[in-house]
């Protein structure tokens, strides 16, 4: 249920209703617009409290939410999450663009990768520290040795750094070394992991399962910010079809569709979705065409020596052409690079 306040509430008010829920045995989530507080009353049979809670003369109204997901929907907050990691933001009206190699590998190729991306203009650094592998053979990932070097090339390039925590005893330590925590394709219903992610202070960029409905994915998304962590960005990175010429399919309907149902921010990985080199980044520009936030894209000065997915990753000169392009694109939808 959300209860909307009445303008110019005082903070004694709030607190009192705030009170009031928690006697309920229910969680108050406060979200501050532009010019109304709103809180979201989250817990078992909330409606049931619906009149108490509507008798208070700080509430201006009380809506029940009908969706499975209530934090997370459009709804709870009509204006677009803007989310900052390390000073830069994600869903504002700048794309953002995230690039990096799948994987980190030798020390030089990462800050060869680095040093490109930032020079075309890239505003994160990817690379994955643990790697969820298909198959238990291939390489896993340089784990915490990877961190470390992660955070060397922030330490170069000034980059926010973003990689992937694919278990909960990881959070932690992965969080003490990068910016934003990703959750993979392969653990996006991986609901303690969600809820440990959801205690971090660091933001979260969730991945769609491959095989999971845009309702199923705002659900996981819910899990985090119900544990308290409100900035999560949500990614497409394509879904299973029938459709074999390319890796997955790009889900680009899922934009639209995110941007009426929930007001958080969503990010496109047109590298994963469609894994094969040359055609990522006519899907890059049609994510921005179409709205999206920002795109995740994998780059590698190397491909043939990368550890996982060399053949969808861009050379550094196809990055910088893209990004050209991006910027025209982003102009043309009202939005900058
Ligand atoms: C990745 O970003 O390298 C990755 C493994 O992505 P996904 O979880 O979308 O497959
Ligand atoms: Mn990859």
């Amino acid at each position: 249920m959300i209860l909307t306040l009445k303008s110019g509430v005082k903070k004694s008010d709030v607190d009192a209703l705030t009170r009031k829920i928690r006697e309920l045995g229910l969680t108050p989530h406060l979200s501050r617009g532009a010019v109304k507080v709103i809180i979201g009353v989250i817990g078992e049979n909330e409606h049931k409290y619906k009149s108490v809670l509507e008798s208070f003369d700080s509430v201006e109204s009380a809506t029940p939410i009908l969706k499975p997901y209530k934090l997370v929907s459009r709804e709870f907050r009509k204006e677009n999450s803007v989310i900052d990691a390390r000073g830069a933001l994600i869903g504002g009206t700048r794309v953002a663009v995230m690039a990096g190699p799948c994987s980190v590998d030798t020390r030089d190729n990462l800050f060869t990768c680095a040093r490109a991306v930032k020079k075309s203009g890239a505003h994160f650094l990817r690379g994955g520290a643990f790697k969820p592998r298909t198959s238990p053979y291939s390489f896993q990932g340089h784990g915490l040795a990877a961190l470390k070097i992660l955070a060397e090339a922030r330490k170069m390039t000034g980059l926010p750094v973003i990689t992937e925590v694919m278990d909960t005893r990881q959070v932690e330590t992965v969080a003490r070394y990068v910016d934003i925590l990703q959750v993979g394709a392969r653990n996006s219903q991986n609901f303690d992991l969600l809820k440990e992610v959801g205690q971090s202070k660091k933001p979260v960029l969730l991945k769609r399962g491959m095989a999971n409905t845009i309702e199923e994915w705002l659900m996981s998304a819910e899990y985090v910010v119900s544990r308290g962590n409100k900035n999560v960005i949500l990614c497409e990175r394509g879904i299973r079809t029938f459709e074999n010429s390319t890796r997955f399919t790009l889900d680009l309907n899922a934009i639209p569709v995110l941007k009426h149902l929930t007001h958080l921010p969503v990010v496109v990985d047109p590298s994963h979705g469609v894994g094969v080199r040359d055609y990522i980044p006519a899907m890059a520009l049609a994510a921005v065409a179409a709205g999206a936030d920002g795109v995740i894209l994998e780059v590698h000065p190397k491909p043939t020596e990368a550890l996982s997915d060399g053949p969808q990753a861009l050379l550094p000169v196809m990055f910088d052409d893209l990004m050209q392009d991006l910027r025209r694109i982003a102009e043309a939808v009202g939005r900058s690079l």
